[in-house]
């Protein structure tokens, strides 16, 4: 494997499962240094016990910004330096039609989602801009770029994500950094098993997106993200800024047969 990421730190959100953790992986074997943020503990230790060196985990609720802020402080701290920010950490949240959302879940999910991202990238440019270097990305979904595929508020923080990756590149385009967005198609991960197995109840809408996986005969893996975030926080991907750069088979944009 390459090791485009040799000396440099790579801070991954939501890194104790799925996508994150398979990021966290991706840029730990090209040579990162990697910091597991997180709020499972225990997997998130598993993480670092699996990657050996160069890797810490720091409890991180992405909603709390006094958390945000530690665990960037912890990867200067720890690693001398934060290169690559991945603001990947999600969850599916309030769930159901429109009229029937309740208060609370509206909040949690988007204090998490969207909130937690703007947290991630303030704290990360804070110690980028200065350094002159630096990658943000974050985890938007289809459900971000077309309806009926993500419950609402998931679809709106998704769509916030998009518009926040593409803002925070024209602002920091002038310092040399870069941030993009990434699409995954419908991915293997906890978040979808909760949805096929059942534990995540009345989401017929969000499991049509699962059928992407029949795009190329085949699930896509949080392995396949894991790949397009390492390319896009390269050295390769230096001319790649203000992207949405899909990974889905061609769910979002290219879902039929050709005619
Ligand atoms: P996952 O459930 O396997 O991983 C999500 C991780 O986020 C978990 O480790 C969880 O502990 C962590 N997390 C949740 N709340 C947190 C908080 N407050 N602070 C810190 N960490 C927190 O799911 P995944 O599929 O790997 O999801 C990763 C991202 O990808 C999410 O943003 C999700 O919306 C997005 N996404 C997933 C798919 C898919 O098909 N799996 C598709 C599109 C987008």
């Amino acid at each position: 494997m390459s090791q485009r990421f040799e000396g440099r730190t790579a801070l991954v959100t939501g890194a104790a499962s799925g996508i994150g953790r398979a990021s966290a992986r991706r840029f730990h074997a090209e040579g990162a240094s990697v910091v597991i943020a997180d709020v499972q503990e225990d997997a998130g230790a598993a993480v670092v016990d699996e990657l050996g060196d160069r890797a810490v985990f720091v409890r991180t609720d992405v909603s709390d910004e006094s958390s945000v802020a530690a665990a960037v402080d912890a990867a200067v701290a720890t690693f001398g330096r934060l290169d690559v920010l991945y603001a990947n950490a999600g969850v599916m949240g309030a769930l159901g039609p429109i009229s029937k959302l309740r208060a609370e879940d509206i909040e949690s999910t988007i204090a998490i989602n969207l909130r937690g991202a703007i947290y991630s990238m303030k704290h990360a440019v804070r110690v980028m801009q200065p350094r002159g270097s630096g990658v943000i990305l974050a985890t938007a979904s289809p459900a971000g770029l077309v309806g009926g595929v993500g419950p609402h508020v998931y679809s709106a923080t998704k769509a916030g994500i998009i518009g926040l990756c593409q803002s925070v590149a024209a602002e920091i385009r002038p310092y040399g950094l870069r941030a993009n967005a990434i699409v995954p198609g419908s991915i293997l991960s906890q978040m979808t098993a909760d949805i096929s197995t059942g534990q995540v109840k009345d989401l017929d809408a969000a499991s049509v997106a699962l059928k992407d996986s029949d795009l190329l005969d085949r699930n896509g893996l949080p392995e396949d993200i894991a790949a397009a975030a390492a390319f896009l926080a390269s050295d390769d991907a230096q001319f790649v800024t203000g992207s949405t750069f899909n990974v889905d088979a061609g769910y979002t944009h290219a879902p039929g047969d050709s005619p």
